[in-house]
């Protein structure tokens, strides 16, 4: 099954495996679960987006980089298998678990103290399996003694094995609770006191004497015999009297409760009067309630009431009751009454005050006791900071009075203001939650710290504010970073690597789709001859050369381009919102840098750039493709003459185009068995006789009749089909030996066939000619395999080990083309090479100058080591006669034959006079 993974993935997967759907199996499980948790753990999207980059390359090689990432990562990986035991974990940072140790492996899961309360984990994993999709939950293990939250999420892994991604959060939770504390503390007891002060146990102590001291001035004043003041119950159902004076008896006494049922008209008109001037109070409908139950028994005739309010409310009454005959209340008396009732109201409501700002700093004081000894920076802001705790302090530089006269915004690094601002905070009242932040703060000294802010609403001061507890993480953030930027930076040069480029090179596309005004230009860069140099110079000094070269490129550009390495002596230029003019001059001017000579290790050296140029189209769907034909440009540069560069336009686009068509064409060709071999004679120069053959390849293409080699081998290797195609090569030959050998048995003939280099490097190579030898019996020193010089220089023990078991297996080896690469004799030495072919190009030119005095050299030195040579490409009589006077083993070319197809060199076999052709010259 094909996956899809995530897009940054994909290209680490693409860039480590070739192919999205090539994941080894001993990495898949650890890709999947990378996949899984990125998508799932949206804070750690940047980690885990840097843990992914650095192991791209390293994912199979580099074991150790991926331990020390998950180090850095905070969490605790466990793999387990489809009977919930533990297959493996990565600890990372996870330190706090003691019990994550080796022997914990092979143990059931839900057998560690991780699974509390118990039962849990078992119920997540349950869940996980049933709907194959990742569940999380958290945790409350005692582990230690000490209480742990811990967020567990277990995803689905292939071969129903699951991953636990364990991240402790207690510290967060820790301090949310002292967060969630301290405001329910504040709102809880200034409840209670609201209620203290509606309730009547407030009223014992002082306020007691004073309401008496009111009632006997009230007595006094109005000249009544009873005075009484009452209080609403909570829920307004009765009021109940907390004061009552008897003037005559000069007492003083309380207790008795009135129901609003039992005197509704009374009850109503409390509501509505600020003052019930009962003259009558028999008659008066607002008193004739109490008529019969309480005015006649105690003699009242006249009542003059007034409600207590405060804040609009009633909370209660203020009685006076006069005994004896009925009396006018005049507007004077009512107007003391009325006044000394709002007296009492402001008692009543001072006297809430003071309880409730009792209550608020005592809470306060508890908060500020734990917000002063911990080590969690906690303040509290609105416009300004209202409190802040000696952890802010520390953690700021600032000095609590300096801070009290600063803003929060104030200290906050410019791009994470928004995090914090009014309309953050808004939208966070109305969300009613708390926003939990990493932000970038500015201490007083300067310096860059990183919190983690919990912001929350609570009121302050009588004011609705935000408090918000911090922790630093700079340490943390700082090894992100590190991480981060070896992710994404070559070692050597420091510059952005292959990741970072085309990250950015995909940003400039996005942006261009959005803005075609938006236009760039990528510029691929390759040193001429940089092999070369390092080889002779050593790679030491090659390295300090790239970094002078990496130098010598930034400073042509400007701040908002990007250079980069890309491996080796490749890098890459991003231009971004220029013209091609400047385009141009940008290539222009590094050409020119890099002409003057490097001082490295007290020697000049000489070094020149080749450049290729893709300008952005809107054509262009992805990055890789803007590269690849930078790529290609660049080619076109080195193929035009080095140190200079050049602009990938259509006529690139098509021959690009064209070669992408013939290597589909190729790849059917294969399937279709579209090829033949032609054989082209090999003699023996002393006795004319042909020798054997070389078997050269035709590719008979449907529309285009036969395709030479040279224009499909290439392609063949650079894509990896040479492997297939080869061999097929090679049976065919072998079969056309067996049977020539069969019908020709007295001529004894030798068959050449062509090895490229990739071809000879792959692990199945040595295994195919020795089937093909036994398939075909074919006889000892028969086949002859042809490699090219390039073959030999990579020196590698491999390469020789092939070759000596080529040579075990009687396989006889040619060196091709000698004369056109790296020539060296030295070669002979190392390798058992049998056969030298000498390149046409010398026996084309085998007049001109030198060229005669080469070749008898390479001759001459053959002979002394015993190795026999061919010379390739006689198109004359007269280079015939040449190369039999240097005294040249075996010879090769049109003159003789040109390459034939199986029946017309089957003819020649059959013909003894094709052999004195030679013996004419
Ligand atoms: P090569 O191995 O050097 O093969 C000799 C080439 O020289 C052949 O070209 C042959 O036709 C040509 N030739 C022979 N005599 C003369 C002559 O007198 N004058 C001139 N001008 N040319 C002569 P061809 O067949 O086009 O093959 C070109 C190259 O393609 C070969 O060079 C070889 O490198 C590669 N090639 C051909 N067949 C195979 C094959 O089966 N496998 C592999 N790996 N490579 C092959
Ligand atoms: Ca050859
Ligand atoms: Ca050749």
């Amino acid at each position: 099954m094909q996956r899809r993974w995530h897009k940054l993935l994909e290209r680490q997967i693409k860039q480590s495996f070739g192919d999205v759907g090539s994941v080894p199996d001993e990495v898949r499980d650890f890709v999947v679960s990378v996949n899984r948790a990125y998508e799932n753990f949206e804070n750690d999207h940047d980690t885990l987006e840097h843990a992914l980059e650095l192991n791209s390359d390293e994912l199979v090689r580099a074991n150790n980089d991926m331990q020390a990432i998950f180090k850095a990562l905070p969490d605790l990986f466990i793999r387990l298998d489809n009977n919930n035991r533990i297959l493996s974990f990565k600890r990372g940072s996870s330190t706090y678990l003691e019990f994550i140790c080796d022997s914990i492996v092979g143990q059931h899961i839900v057998d560690t103290p991780i699974d509390s309360p118990p039962g849990s984990l078992q119920k997540l994993i349950d869940e996980c399996r049933d709907t194959n999709d990742t569940v999380s939950a958290e945790l409350k293990p005692k582990i230690n003694g000490q209480e742990k939250y811990l967020e567990v999420q277990v995803l689905p892994l292939i071969r129903r094995q699951l991953l636990l991604v364990i991240r402790d959060v207690t510290e967060q939770r820790q301090i949310e609770q002292v967060v969630a504390l301290s405001e329910k503390q504040v709102r809880a007891q200034a409840q209670i006191l609201v209620n203290l002060v509606t309730s009547q146990t407030i009223f014992q102590g002082n306020i007691n004497t004073t309401l008496r001291e009111i009632a006997i001035a009230l007595a006094e004043g109005l000249d009544t015999d009873r005075v009484s003041i009452w209080l609403y119950n909570e829920d307004y159902s009765a009021i109940k009297c907390v004061e009552l004076y008897e003037r005559a008896k000069d007492q003083h006494s309380k207790g008795t409760i009135l129901a609003a049922v039992d005197y509704p008209k009374y009850f109503s008109a409390l509501e509505k009067d600020r003052v019930i001037a009962a003259d009558d109070a028999h008659t008066d409908p607002r008193t004739s309630e109490f008529s019969e139950s309480y005015l006649t028994p105690l003699g009242i005739n006249s009542m003059l009431d007034s409600a207590i309010r405060v804040g609009g409310q009633a909370i209660g009454v203020v009685c006076n009751e006069h005994i004896g005959p009925a009396r006018v209340w005049t507007l004077e008396e009512q107007s003391f009454a009325g006044s000394v009732t709002d007296f009492v109201a402001n008692i009543f409501e001072t006297d809430k005050r003071v309880a409730v700002q009792k209550a608020l700093t005592q809470s306060e004081e508890k908060f500020r006791i734990l917000a002063e000894s911990a080590d969690t920076a906690i303040f509290v802001f609105s416009e300004q900071f209202q409190y802040v705790n000696p952890a802010m302090e520390k953690i700021t530089g600032y000095r609590e009075h300096e801070l009290l006269n600063m803003s929060f915004e104030e200290i906050v690094h410019d791009n994470y203001k928004e995090k914090i601002d009014a309309t953050a905070i808004t939208r966070m009242r109305y969300s009613s939650g708390t926003i939990r932040h990493e932000i970038k703060i500015c201490a007083k000294n300067g310096q860059e710290r990183w919190l983690y802010v919990s912001i929350g609403i609570m009121q302050f001061d009588g004011k609705s504010s935000c408090m918000a507890s911090a922790f630093d993480i700079t340490r943390r953030k700082y090894m992100e970073d590190q991480l981060r930027h070896q992710a994404f930076h070559d070692k050597l040069t420091g510059l952005p690597n292959r990741a970072l480029f085309m990250d950015r090179l995909e940003r400039a596309l996005t942006r261009n789709r959005r803005k075609p005004t938006h236009s760039f230009a990528v510029l691929y860069l390759d040193l001429d001859r940089f092999k070369v140099l390092n080889d002779s110079l050593g790679h030491l000094v090659g390295d300090q050369l790239l970094v002078e070269i990496a130098k010598r490129l930034e400073s042509v550009v400007r701040v908002q381009d990007t250079v980069a390495r890309l491996g080796g002596d490749e890098f890459t230029v991003l231009l971004e919102d220029i013209d091609i003019n400047y385009v141009l001059a940008v290539a222009k001017r590094i050409n020119e840098k890099l002409v003057a000579p490097f001082m490295l290790d007290d020697e000049e050296i000489f070094t020149t750039i080749s450049i290729g140029i893709a300008m952005c189209d809107k054509a262009y769907q992805r990055a890789d493709h803007m590269l690849r034909d930078a790529d290609i440009a660049l080619y076109r540069a080195k193929a035009k003459g080095k140190n200079c560069y050049e602009i990938f336009d259509e006529v690139m686009r098509t021959r690009a185009n064209n070669l992408m068509k013939l290597e589909t064409d190729l790849r059917k060709a294969i399937d279709k068995q579209e090829f033949v071999l032609f054989y082209q004679p090999v003699y023996t120069l002393e006795s004319g006789e042909i020798r054997g053959f070389e078997a050269l390849i035709r590719w008979l293409h449907p529309e285009r009749s036969i395709v030479p080699p040279i224009e499909f081998i290439p392609l063949a290797e650079e894509t990896g089909l040479i492997v297939p195609l080869g061999e097929w090569i090679l049976r065919e030959a072998c079969s056309q030996l067996q049977q020539w050998q069969q019908q020709f048995p007295e001529r004894s003939i030798e068959m050449a066939v062509n090895i490229s280099s990739k071809q000879f490097v792959s692990p199945n190579f040595v295994p195919l000619v020795d089937q093909a030898i036994r398939q075909y019996d074919i006889a000892e020193k028969q086949l002859k395999l042809e490699i090219t010089e390039s073959l030999l220089m990579d020196n590698s023990s491999s390469i020789v080990e092939t070759f000596f078991r080529l040579k075990s297996l009687g396989v006889e080896l040619y060196l091709d083309d000698f004369g056109t690469g790296y020539s060296s004799l030295s070669y002979l030495h190392r390798f058992p090479i049998d056969v030298l072919k000498i390149d046409r190009s010398f026996i084309g030119s085998i007049n001109e100058y030198n060229n005669i005095e080469i070749i008898k050299s390479i001759i001459s030195l053959s002979k002394n080591l015993l190795v026999k040579v061919v010379a390739e490409g006689i198109e004359t009589q007269e280079q015939l006669k040449q190369v039999k006077g240097l005294d040249c083993d075996y010879a090769q070319g049109f003159y003789f034959a040109k390459p034939l197809p199986a029946d017309e060199a089957e003819e020649l076999l059959k013909d003894k006079t094709a052999d004195r052709k030679v013996g004419n010259a």
